[in-house]
């Protein structure tokens, strides 16, 4: 079969590997859809650790081809989604119900064989079926939006509150709909390019501004009387967290969900956050969110396609990841 290794930092070739194989508790799933993330730029650029040499791919749907021994609840041919992040289930995060925190988490994809490939071996534990006559592309968005699901839940909007979303890729769409869908009344997105507001405003934000453009904070606060209810950053760079900061309002709450580059630091005004008890919850990963993910994506609850800019084969995928997101790009979505 195909499969997309990075080789080593900086390297990655479509090459010619043997199938997996599904070994007892798993299953051998051929893939459908994958979806190209942000996370693969960095782990190629050597900025988040892998496995080398390593498929990447953590992102994907595909159709059970084999199932292994003692494998029970799927027979072969379901279609399913792949949570990647395996814990231990033994540490004390796994032990106090944290396995987004597990001290020693397995990552499809990113530290063992992943989704960018003809076919991929999980453990069965890890898949969630999906309905067979569901579009494999949004089968793929099972994994981003599980890792948003855990950030709304922490987020703990309200009917009627004002919430403020920083950052304007996949992901701060996808959450745009998900505050719209938690009641929001107000919903901004904040994000430089004119198209991706023009999205945000079709998917149900009430209103979107440039950051550059104005006195972004003043204009959140305008609209919201006097700062959001909520705030979730999700651009992963230090003038957001500052300026998300201060658009919230006394007493709200701030998400930290986009990831900023390990080792860099941002200045906070400590006394501001305390006099006006900002309560800052970061948000990481997916902890027992994957399956409410999926179906979520199963009810069609959410628009997708919008989402998707570009579908290309398994040869193209070592390009991609290895250049900048085009202007413009939201998902890529790989068809092997
Ligand atoms: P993305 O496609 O890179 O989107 C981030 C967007 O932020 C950019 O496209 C950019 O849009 C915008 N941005 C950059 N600088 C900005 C600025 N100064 N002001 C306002 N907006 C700015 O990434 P994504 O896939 O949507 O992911 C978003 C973040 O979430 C990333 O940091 C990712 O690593 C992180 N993430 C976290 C988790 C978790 O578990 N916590 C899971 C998945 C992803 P414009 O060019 O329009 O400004
Ligand atoms: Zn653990």
């Amino acid at each position: 079969m195909k499969a997309v290794r990075l080789e080593s930092i900086g390297s990655m070739t479509m090459r010619n590997v043997e199938n997996p194989v599904a070994r007892p508790g798993e299953l051998l799933v051929r893939v459908l859809a994958a979806g190209i993330c942000g996370s693969d730029r960095h782990m190629y650029k050597g900025e988040y650790p892998t496995a080398r040499p390593v498929t990447l791919g953590h992102e994907f749907c595909g159709i059970v081809e084999d199932v292994g021994d003692d494998v029970t609840g799927f027979a072969g041919g379901e279609l399913v989604t792949v949570d990647p992040n395996i814990a231990c289930g033994r540490c004390y995060a796994c032990t106090r119900g944290r396995p987004n925190l597990c001290e020693g988490l397995i990552a499809i994809g990113v530290t063992r064989d992943g989704g960018f490939a003809d076919y991929v071996a999980v453990p069965c534990a890890q898949a969630f079926t999906l309905p067979a006559d569901l579009n494999p592309v949004h089968g793929a968005f099972c994994e981003p939006l599980a890792c948003c699901l855990h950030a709304i839940d922490k987020a703990g909007i309200h009917p009627g509150d004002s919430v403020a979303i920083l950052g304007g890729g996949v992901i701060g769409l996808l959450m745009v709909q998900l505050a719209r869908l938690a009641g929001a009344s107000e919903v901004i997105l904040l994000t430089r390019q004119l198209t991706r507001r023009q999205t945000a405003l079709h998917l149900g934000a009430t209103h979107a501004f440039d950051p550059t453009a104005s006195d972004a904070v003043a204009a959140v606060r305008d609209v919201t009387h006097g700062g959001a209810d909520v705030v979730i950053e999700c651009a992963g760079v230090p003038e957001t967290m500052q300026t998300g900061l201060r658009m919230a309002r006394r007493g709200g709450t701030f998400v930290l969900f986009g990831v900023t580059p390990a080792g860099v630091e941002v200045p906070v005004l400590p006394f501001d956050l305390l006099v006006n008890e900002i309560d800052i919850r970061p948000a990481y990963l997916n902890p027992f969110t994957h399956s409410r993910a999926a179906a979520m994506v199963a009810s069609g609850a959410l628009e997708l396609d919008l989402l998707v800019t570009r579908t290309i084969g398994l040869e193209e995928v070592a390009g991609v990841v290895g250049s900048a997101p085009l202007p413009g790009e939201i998902k890529v979505i790989v068809r092997p």
